[in-house]
């Protein structure tokens, strides 16, 4: 059987964070008529969250429950939500075309590229081998397990200091460990964390390797090494949570877009659009400076805006004889 034809819409939008259902609202309310793929994280960053204190008009509010209020807006308003991955997007030629994990093929005149970010990992065989076993990117998913038991954090931005926080409403020790002598988290961030008694700060120190036993498959601590002296010590630990960063989800587009350092998808300054006239980028995916909800959720909005202008000036017409090769589009 021959696969199903693909469906023409006029505005995709890639990813369903902040910036995706931003982007979907407004392309919505401009009659665009947008097609959101959600990915393999409804919702985003944000579901993997507990309370967030800084999304304006919210004292706090849940990650995930601040989503699904993103969701069903973006919905009402008229944006069609599809649960899929796009596995595959071709930006070579207009209209643009997008394969999914579920076999769907979607044709589009505008896309909106918002697949966000995603955990960053050590990269030491001990680590993989423990994940799932101990090793976790995630306190909010995880923290539950490790109840009356001692765990260690790694790093030393918000995340790591909101998950070092988050745990100690279950762990009897959390030992953030930092490879260097400050913080990058926020002021506000840092005071709660040196004012709780249950943390203990390891600073330049590294993890070496985790350590833990094979039966059952479970870690029992890590070995640290000092980023001063490269002296190595051990910590006892039920636990270890990775919160080092995140990477940009640019797959999809590596080799058809310029990104620059780190993978970022590259955008004109004060703009979402991309080097390829018609796609938008916008969030986490671009974004090495803020990378905060209302932060993507604005570049959200932008993209539809630039995409709603894209669109009316080219009457939605295909690719002229004047647009640039792609090329030309990469070479910059
Ligand atoms: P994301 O939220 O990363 O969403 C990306 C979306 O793209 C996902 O839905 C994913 O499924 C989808 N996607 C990816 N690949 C594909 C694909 N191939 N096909 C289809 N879809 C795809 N910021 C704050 O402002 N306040 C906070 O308190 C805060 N707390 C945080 C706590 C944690 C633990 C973390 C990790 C981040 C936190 N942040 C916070 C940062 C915030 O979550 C991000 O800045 C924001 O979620 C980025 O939004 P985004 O829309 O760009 O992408
Ligand atoms: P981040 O700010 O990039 O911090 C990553 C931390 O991990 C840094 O301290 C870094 O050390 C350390 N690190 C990186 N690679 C490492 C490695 N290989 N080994 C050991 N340590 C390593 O990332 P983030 O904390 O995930 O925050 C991402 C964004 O989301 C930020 O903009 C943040 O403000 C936002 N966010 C906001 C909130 C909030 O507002 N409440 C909460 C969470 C996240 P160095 O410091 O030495 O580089």
């Amino acid at each position: 059987m021959s696969d199903p034809a693909p469906r023409h819409v006029r505005l995709l939008i890639i990813g369903s964070g902040p910036a995706g259902y931003t982007a979907a609202v407004y392309g919505a309310r401009a009659m665009l008529q947008p097609v959101l793929i959600q990915g393999m994280q409804p919702g985003g960053q944000l579901t993997i969250t507990s309370d967030i204190e800084n999304w304006p008009g919210d004292t706090a509010v849940g990650g995930p429950a601040l989503m699904q209020r993103m969701e069903d807006h973006a919905r009402e308003m008229g944006t069609e939500i599809v649960t899929d991955i796009v596995t595959k997007l071709d930006l070579q030629q207009r209209p643009f075309t997008a394969e999914c994990d579920s076999g769907a093929r979607w044709t589009a005149e505008a896309v909106i590229l918002a697949t966000g970010a995603q955990a960053r990992w050590l990269g030491l065989p001990s680590e993989e081998r423990f994940q799932g076993f101990g090793v976790s990117a995630c306190a909010t998913c995880d923290g539950f397990f490790y109840r009356g038991r001692e765990v260690i954090v790694v790093g030393g931005g918000n995340t790591a200091v909101e998950e070092a926080l988050f745990l100690t409403n279950f762990a009897t020790k959390v030992t953030l460990v930092h490879r260097r002598d400050s913080l990058r988290a926020e002021r506000i961030m840092q005071d709660r964390l040196f004012k709780n008694p249950r943390i203990e700060v390891v600073w330049n120190h590294e993890i070496d390797e985790v350590l833990g036993s094979d039966t059952p498959l479970g870690v029992t601590g890590a070995r640290l090494r000092s980023t001063v002296d490269g002296s190595l010590r051990e910590l006892k630990a039920d636990g270890v949570f990775i919160a080092i960063g995140h990477s940009p989800a640019s797959e999809l587009v590596k080799g058809q877009l310029p990104l620059r350092d780190g993978g970022y998808v590259q955008v004109e300054p004060g703009t979402t659009r991309t080097a390829i006239p018609g796609v938008f980028a916008a969030g986490d995916l671009t974004d090495d400076v803020y990378r905060q909800a209302v932060t993507s959720a604005g570049m959200g909005c932008m993209a539809a805006l630039d995409a709603e202008q894209w669109l009316a000036s080219q009457g939605e017409a295909q690719a002229g004889p004047d647009a640039p090769s792609m090329a030309e589009i990469v070479a910059g």
